[in-house]
């Protein structure tokens, strides 16, 4: 029997507890497990950085992280001094600088950090979200491949911005941002307007982009077309040319205003005009679409992939803390079987997608880490077949993965009933903001969709689609894998990519399901290999 009590003494207190201690790494056993599975004869030293690095993500960065997506936080622009001066100063939170300042410093970028090092570290950062960082990360991490991708210039100035970037100068680091989505369509960089006009050996920036984030980098990488040129190039175009960043006087353009969105709410995200800025052409002039997708977004989009991991895995851990802890009914949530079940479904996705995350990054390691700008290159055409694979699994990584995380951190803030959308009860709210984001930005998912199809369709003259299937699924369930490859070949004769009628619009549904189902068999082949058999998120806690 329940009788009144005046001090109603109801504390969260024990869940609060156990999930503040939470190490990311450290008490994760299906993360080390995958860590151990890939990194192979490195593990031993990256398990003991991993094991150093993680408690401050898990803790000091995840703290300041929760304090940055605050409405009056938002970052604001002071476009003039008290004398006039046109100075477009981006004020951001303090918490965001702070952690920008100690994140960058890590040198995740620099030759000092291995690739599974840098890739795990990443991953751990995105189990935070903040985006006033990881994006910027993500966009440095393509300004320095691209760099390194066209090598033969002659401009040190680039050779600077990769070492500013890369390994830093006198332990500053640069960032760097990319700017390509112009007002009339973002998704359509051939349709860029922006005038790059020759002068000297360089170029100057003439126009305006719509969707300019990490506004506070020192160098954004820019699309933009040569005067008279039907073809866009790519161009670097640094933020404040030497010297002038403590004068806050830009490099010859104006931010005309930050935009105000729905999640990333602490990433600067602006419009700009550029006025003249001074700028550098990276690679032939008349290619800089397939360098920007190529390299850049390629980067990018392997970038959500973990970044979805990382929220699911951070979501659905918190969703399963709270459900051991509550009680509702006299019983705890995670004892009612729909409750259950929900989390055992949830928990599943979380690991399937980190391990097919894991997986990918592995196909891209094994791959030298080098990206191909266009489908077709000399190299001897199993290697090409390789690339394209990779080229295609990245791209469905990114639509399935930032679809999927949407709907589990929904289902994850669900277990929390109310206090799921409080914004100062956990990180759930600002996450699934966030992941709202991810869906659009690095390429929508028709976009994408549409470019996996008119790859398959190309490449099918030195690549038969079918074997695409068999090679990308090897290992899987022997019915799944001919399934889907019976599925490819009826698919690529239908007309998804026509004008619309009942067949192309029946034909691009069909499309739109295989392609989730096509990467959702690599995942959990990718699961299966992690070994099986670990026990999942949900029964490590309940074991504990
Ligand atoms: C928070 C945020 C930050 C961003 N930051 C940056 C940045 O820093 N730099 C940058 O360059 N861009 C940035 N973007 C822009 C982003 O990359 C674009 O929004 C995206 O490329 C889509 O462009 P759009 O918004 O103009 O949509 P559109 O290109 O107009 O697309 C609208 C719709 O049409 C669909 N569509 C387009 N083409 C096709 C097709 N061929 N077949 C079928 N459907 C199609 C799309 O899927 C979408 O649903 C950012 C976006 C967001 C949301």
């Amino acid at each position: 029997m329940t009788l009144p009590h005046r001090d109603n003494p109801y504390s969260f207190d024990q869940f609060l507890t156990r999930r503040n201690t939470f190490d990311y790494y450290r008490d994760d056993p299906f993360l080390r497990e995958l860590v151990q599975k890939y990194s192979g004869d490195q593990w031993e030293t990256l398990h003991q950085r991993l094991l150093e690095f993680s408690p401050r993500v898990s803790y000091r960065w995840r703290d300041l992280a929760d304090n940055v997506a605050r409405p009056e936080v938002l970052p604001r622009i002071q476009h003039y001094d008290g004398h006039n001066h046109r100075i477009d100063r981006i004020a951001r939170p303090r918490e965001t600088e702070i952690l920008e300042r100690e994140i960058f410093s890590q040198g995740l970028f620099s030759a000092r950090t291995t690739p599974w090092e840098h890739f795990v570290k990443r991953f751990l950062l995105h189990q935070n979200g903040e985006f006033g960082v990881m994006c910027p990360l993500a966009c440095t991490e393509g300004l320095i491949v691209l760099l390194k991708y066209y090598p033969d210039h002659d401009t040190p100035e680039l050779d600077q911005i990769l070492l500013h970037c890369k390994e830093g100068i006198d332990g500053d680091f640069g960032i760097g941002a990319q700017f390509m989505s112009e007002i009339q369509g973002g998704s359509d960089i051939p349709s860029n307007l922006l005038e790059a006009r020759p002068d000297g050996k360089g170029y100057r920036l003439y126009g305006s982009k719509f969707f300019c984030s990490a506004m506070q980098a020192d160098y954004a990488v820019v699309t933009a077309r040569v005067t008279g040129s039907d073809k866009v190039g790519t161009f670097v175009a640094p933020a404040w040319l030497p010297g002038d960043k403590e004068r806050e006087r830009r490099n010859g353009y104006v931010i005309n205003r930050i935009k105000w969105k729905m999640g990333t709410s602490e990433l600067p995200t602006a419009e700009v005009e550029y006025q003249g800025a001074a700028a550098y052409a990276v690679g032939p002039v008349d290619r800089g679409v397939a360098s920007a997708v190529g390299i850049v977004l390629t980067l990018s989009r392997l970038a959500v992939g973990s970044s979805s991991g990382g929220a699911m895995l951070r979501a659905v851990r918190e969703a399963l803390l709270y459900g051991r802890f509550r009680d509702v009914f006299g019983q705890k949530i995670q004892q009612f079987p729909l409750t259950a079940r929900q989390l055992e479904e949830m928990a599943e996705a979380a690991q399937r997608t980190t391990a097919g995350a894991f997986k990918v990054y592995d196909m891209f390691l094994r791959q030298g880490r080098k990206l191909q700008v266009g489908l077709k290159s000399d190299e001897p055409v199993e290697v090409q077949k390789q690339r394209f694979n990779l080229r295609e699994l990245i791209l469905m990584q990114k639509i399935s993965t930032a679809h999927e995380c949407v709907d589990i951190i929904r289902k994850a803030m669900s277990i929390f009933g109310g206090h799921g959308v409080m914004e100062d009860f956990s990180s759930l709210p600002r996450l699934y903001r966030d992941a709202a984001v991810h869906e659009l930005w690095e390429g929508p998912r028709n976009v994408l969709l549409t470019q996996i199809y008119r790859d398959l369709q190309r490449a099918a003259r030195w690549y038969d689609p079918a074997e695409f299937a068999a090679t990308v699924l090897n290992g899987a369930p022997g019915h799944q894998v001919e399934e889907r490859v019976a599925q490819l070949n009826e698919l690529l004769k239908k007309p998804v990519l026509s004008v619309p009628n009942r067949a192309s619009l029946m034909a691009a549904g069909e499309w739109e399901s295989f392609c989730g189902r096509f990467f959702r068999v690599y995942q959990e082949q990718a699961l299966r290999e992690v070994g099986g058999e670990k026990p999942t998120i949900n029964e490590s806690l309940t074991n504990e």
